[in-house]
């Protein structure tokens, strides 16, 4: 009886205690939950507003009501309302002289649920409109939120895989927070158009992108505290540049070269294309580099299979020097980073190549091979024999009749591993030929589209596929950066 008592009065004796330190604990908490109270209502810490230059100088324009809305002017009072479906009709006068409407005046058009229609495209937010006797500049001011679910299906195919569109549209995001006041001189932040992001409003939004800009809000990419330039190409083709190396100016420490296996299966992995001696001929002379006869052709590149800085030309009116992204512009390349076909190999550097069966199975020496030279037995059939340098030394290989999915890109360095020859690399697979007679035609070996700086895109939607997540797609591709969340 006494021991029964005495362990009722340990039991509420612990009770008691229990219950002073839930109170104390709920205390230290409160603070928090409020904070993710506050946090939890809209627009407390309300999202950046960004502001979007449409299109250039518009001679007119025909702004709709889907819910209706009003016309506000710089003093910020209502001057019109307009009912559901109505239309505000804005244009130059046709005669000279005659008074243009709102002339030296900022007009402002809002809609009843925070949508107008400009022309054909429904936008989210409000616009403003800068009128002159010249015509009206128009700004589109929208949530960042709402700009990129009207931005990202436009970078990225909407069909891509859910992280796909996530690393998309972090980096569309830091671009845009990173690019207020781009457009400053205009009184905007960005532009509709490729010169910043194609911005398409509600039109371009997808069921499948707006699940991406949900996951991610908020979210930008920095390094050192700042938000990252984020540059980012259709495919590397097995290897992304350095910036410094693509565009000069200071290296950025996260825009480092890496190496890609991802965009193999993609299109312009490796891409070939034939350009006639005679068709050089026409297209330089655009650039003033007169010749008619192309006797030799070499390229200037960091290592095999890099970008091109030059390509060379022996002509009959000299050596000329045309940069390759100069070549790549004239005849539409997919990238600066190719090769080409060599006649002009030595007899005992092709000796010294192992010969590689047509069909002798893979392995992953040759994985990792990177074709440095297609051997032209006639013009017109394309190469016959390629060599390709692999992990265990320069190989020769008839063509494979279909793609070249063996080859893929030796990683590093510009010493040829496992070589039985010492040769420098600049000797092999960049030049056409050397000798007297005329070239005809110029067979180029390339790889990937675009400027290889930053994320592939290509790698990136692989990479979606393989279930990657979207933090693991954007740390491959850019080197020593973080995630931040913006306060909002
Ligand atoms: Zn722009
Ligand atoms: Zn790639």
């Amino acid at each position: 009886m006494q021991l029964r008592q005495t362990e009722k009065y340990r039991k509420a004796w612990f009770g008691s205690l229990m219950l002073i330190a839930i109170s104390v604990m709920l205390i230290a908490l409160l603070p928090e939950t409020c904070a993710a109270a506050r946090r939890n209502v809209k627009n407390v810490n309300s999202e950046p507003i960004l502001r979007v230059k449409m299109g250039g100088n518009h001679t007119g324009f025909k702004v709709t009501f889907p819910d209706g809305g009003w016309l506000q002017n710089k003093r910020g009072r209502k001057t019109r309302t307009f009912r559901k479906g109505e239309t505000f009709n804005w244009g130059l006068p046709g005669k000279r002289g005659r008074r243009v409407e709102y002339r030296g005046e900022s007009i402002y058009l809002f809609g009843n649920k925070d949508m107008v229609q400009l022309n054909k495209n429904l936008y989210r937010g409000h616009l403003q409109a800068d009128i002159t006797d010249k015509g009206a500049r128009i700004i589109n001011h929208v949530g960042i939120e709402d700009y990129l679910r009207g931005v990202v299906g436009s970078e990225i195919g909407s069909l891509s895989p859910p992280e796909s569109l996530r690393a998309q549209t972090v980096i569309a995001r830091t671009y845009a927070y990173a690019s207020r006041n781009k457009h400053g001189s205009e009184g905007a932040d960005v532009c509709d158009s490729t010169h910043c992001q194609v911005y398409k409003g509600v039109s371009a939004e997808r069921a499948t992108i707006d699940p991406a800009v949900q996951a991610t809000r908020a979210i930008i990419m920095i390094s050192d505290g700042e938000p990252i330039t984020t540059l980012y190409h259709a495919s590397c083709g097995g290897m992304t540049s350095d910036n410094d190396k693509v565009f000069g100016g200071a290296p950025r420490s996260y825009l480092r070269r890496v190496v890609c296996p991802f965009c193999r299966d993609g299109t312009n992995f490796r891409w070939t294309r034939s350009i006639t001696a005679a068709a050089l001929s026409k297209a330089l002379r655009k650039e003033k580099v007169i010749f008619s006869r192309l006797y030799d052709a070499e390229i200037e590149a960091p290592q095999p299979m890099d970008r091109v800085s030059n390509l060379v030309l022996h002509t009959d009116s000299g050596i000329h020097k045309v940069r390759g992204t100069t070549i790549r512009r004239l005849f539409n390349l997919p990238s600066t980073t190719f090769v080409l076909g060599n006649r002009g190999l030595t007899r005992e550097i092709i000796a010294a190549a192992i010969p590689v069966k047509k069909h002798e199975p893979q392995n992953n020496s040759q994985k990792n091979a990177i074709m440095i030279a297609a051997l032209v037995d006639d013009a017109s059939e394309g190469p016959a024999q390629l060599m390709i340098l692999t992990a265990s030394g320069l190989k020769r290989t008839l063509r494979p009749e279909e793609g070249w999915q063996t080859i893929g890109l030796y990683p590093a360095g510009d010493t040829v591993p496992g070589s039985a020859e010492p040769f420098s690399p600049a000797q092999i697979g960049t030049r056409a030929r050397s000798g007297t007679a005329p070239l005809v035609q110029l067979e180029i070996f390339g790889r990937g589209y675009g400027h290889q700086v930053g994320l592939c895109q290509a790698g990136t939607i692989e990479m979606g596929k393989r279930n990657w997540s979207y933090r693991q797609i954007l740390a491959f591709y850019y080197s020593n950066v973080a995630l931040r969340s913006l306060d909002y």
